[in-house]
């Protein structure tokens, strides 16, 4: 999304909207591109038409005083503001939202829910080109999980981390702590959200030996409030677009660290602009002290890996981020600190969407 003001400035934003990815317990309801345009077109536009972007509390009133709900359209926005907001200021997103606390994000490699000799393969690749945390997508087959550590770890060595991601995946709370119990034998990081909701996620955490991570159960601060309470996790991963964009993962992220908990910078696999806003929140915000899965943008034609982290052949910038040492570098220009590539947005867009 690209949003102009009058005196000349542009933001992109960017929202990864999925249908099928929600809350816990329908908490929260999926979007998709259709809802996200339909939503910015005929309602979001027309709200935050002639305000300043430099104020997002205020772009953020306007917005839900028309739409409830609906986070991926609203950080849609949100970013894009931001963009303008430190391009017109002279300064870095992150600089709006406090200073950073560190120069990049280390990155996490997902390994999706594949057989478990290519995980191992893929594995090696992405250890090889720098990667130092890897993501294992389980949840579907209690036994392959618990293999897939074993030969995992037998496969990578005791210098690289291992965190599980099951996504509410296992059918009951004892069937995740007989696996997580047995996972653990193998050095295990955190056990990301194993069962769907606080109650379940509470009782896991009791029970085994490593932190639990929420993802499906954190969308908002009341839902960082509801685990803190509960005792239910540990840490969380705090998207940017989850809460709605910057201001609102921003005041979630210091939230949940006045209340002790801890983050990574999560996403949905975003392109270059969306992975931009992630490295923002991920070094200004100070509990986020995880190595994050955020893309290690790959640019046609450019240097760079071609594993480790790599989900794409392709991006919409013009020069992908710095990947040095297992961490990938936050751009220090001014707003997001990228340049979108205009020929590759018309490119690769859908011209049946009607905009
Ligand atoms: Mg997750």
């Amino acid at each position: 999304m690209r949003i102009d003001t009058d005196e000349g400035v542009h933001g992109w934003g960017e929202t990864p909207a999925i249908p099928t990815w929600g809350g816990s317990q329908m908490r929260y309801g999926g979007e998709s591109p259709e809802t996200v345009l339909a939503l910015v077109r005929d309602y979001l536009f027309e709200a935050i038409r002639g305000l300043d972007p430099r104020e997002p509390r205020i772009v953020h009133r306007a917005m839900d005083r028309v739409a409830k709900g609906a986070p991926y359209a609203k950080a849609a926005i949100d970013i894009a503001c931001y963009d303008i907001a430190g391009k017109s200021l002279g300064v870095p997103v992150h600089t709006l939202l406090g200073g950073k606390c560190r120069d990049g994000v280390r990155i996490t490699h997902s390994l999706g829910l594949m057989p478990i000799a290519d995980a191992l393969e893929e594995a090696q690749s992405a250890v090889a080109e720098g990667i130092t945390v890897f993501k294992l997508k389980t949840g579907i087959d209690g036994e392959r999980d618990v293999e897939l550590m074993r030969q995992m770890r037998a496969v990578v060595g005791d210098d690289v981390e291992l965190r599980v991601d099951a996504n509410e995946g296992y059918p009951t709370i004892a069937e995740a702590v007989r696996i997580t119990l047995r996972q653990q034998e193998y050095g295990l990081l955190l056990c990301e959200q194993p069962v769907s909701g606080a109650h379940g996620l509470a009782e896991v955490a009791r029970r085994i030996g490593v932190p639990v991570m929420a993802d499906e159960s954190a969308w908002t601060v009341h839902d960082i409030l509801e685990l803190h309470q509960r005792g239910a996790a540990e840490c969380f991963s705090c998207y940017v677009t989850k809460p709605g964009g910057l201001w609102r993962a921003r005041q979630q992220a210091e939230f949940a660290a006045a209340m002790g908990l801890y983050h990574d910078v999560g996403g949905s696999i975003e392109f270059g602009i969306g992975t931009a806003a992630n490295l923002h929140l991920g070094v200004a915000a100070e509990a986020a002290i995880l190595p994050s899965v955020c893309p290690v943008t790959t640019v046609q034609g450019a240097q760079g890996p071609r594993i480790a982290g790599v989900y794409y052949l392709d991006d919409l910038i013009t020069e992908p981020f710095t990947f040095r040492d297992g961490i990938l570098l936050c751009p220090d220009g001014p707003g997001l600190g990228i340049e979108v590539d205009q020929d590759k947005l018309d490119k690769y867009s859908d011209e049946s969407v009607p905009v």
